[in-house]
């Protein structure tokens, strides 16, 4: 398993002198699903900033594949998701915000609009492909932008808050298109409820922008304790039967939990 991203002794400042990122290591290997989670304000944007060569950190290097510290040289391979759908609707139309990154990277007309058309019929778009980006609602907003991201294909995915304005129907699409998609994926999630779903691996950030804890999310999710340090609570299914079951059996989700109350 090759390593995509490694980061070391990763430290920005912003102009004002707010230390918001401080991390002393940080490794992603290729195909690992990883979800940076944290209190608000606690550097999960930042580092995804940080990550994605969108920011040049005050101090320390990120390498990508190994060998590369410049991430402008690994863009194509990077889709980088900002938590604002506006940075990447500046087209005038939905189809062409869509359509820009596999026409940057010289993907052929006939594929692009392929894809462009797979992705507008599965997050929902399609009737809006003709519209100013401008005119759609913060959802379709936000289903427009992962599809511009997905649209070119990339290696590695840096999304920071994906799910944020969507809805319960188009989020589990953009899981199942997550899922299906092959390369590092890091997910920045809102809530922790949507965690087991998307990673198996938890960054948790905390409240000064170092990493608390760096593991499975089995075992982050279940630590009461660590969680309550930065901040947080365990999602709800954990908090409904931590007090009956030992960790190690505690259901994640709330599908979970129904199999394991229907088994019993
Ligand atoms: P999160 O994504 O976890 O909510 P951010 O990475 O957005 O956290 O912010 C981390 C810290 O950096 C916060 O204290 C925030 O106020 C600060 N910060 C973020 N952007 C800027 C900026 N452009 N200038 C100054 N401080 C910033």
């Amino acid at each position: 398993m090759g390593r995509v991203i490694d980061a070391r002794s990763l430290v920005h400042e912003y102009p004002d002198g707010t230390r918001a990122l401080d991390v002393v290591s940080l490794a992603i290997d290729d195909g690992e699903s990883v979800a940076v989670v944290g209190p608000n304000g606690s550097g999960k944007s930042t580092l995804q900033l940080a990550l994605g060569g969108l920011i040049d950190p005050t101090a320390g290097t990120v390498e990508f594949f190994g060998e590369t510290t410049d991430a402008d040289a690994v863009r194509e391979r990077l889709g980088v998701l900002l938590q604002d759908p506006d940075d990447y609707l500046f087209n005038t139309t939905v189809r062409e915000d869509i359509a820009y990154g596999p026409a940057q990277l010289g993907m052929s007309r006939e594929r692009a609009d392929e894809r462009v058309a797979a992705l507008a019929e599965t997050l929902g778009l399609t009737d809006l492909l003709d519209r100013p980006p401008f005119r759609l609602s913060g959802g379709e907003k936000q289903r427009a932008a992962v599809a511009s991201v997905l649209a070119f294909d990339p290696d590695v995915l840096l999304l920071d808050e994906p799910l944020g304005a969507v809805d319960a129907t188009y989020r589990e699409r953009i899981l199942t298109l997550l899922d299906e998609h092959d390369g590092a994926t890091v997910v920045f999630t809102p809530t922790l409820d949507v965690v087991p779903e998307v990673a198996e691996r938890v960054v948790l950030v905390d409240t000064d922008g170092t990493i608390a804890a760096d593991g499975d999310v089995r075992s982050v999710l279940t630590d009461r304790e660590l969680l309550e340090s930065v901040g947080l609570r365990p999602p709800a299914t954990v908090r409904l039967f931590e007090d009956v079951l030992p960790p190690a059996e505690i259901p994640l989700t709330v599908d979970a939990g129904r199999r394991y109350l229907r088994e019993k």
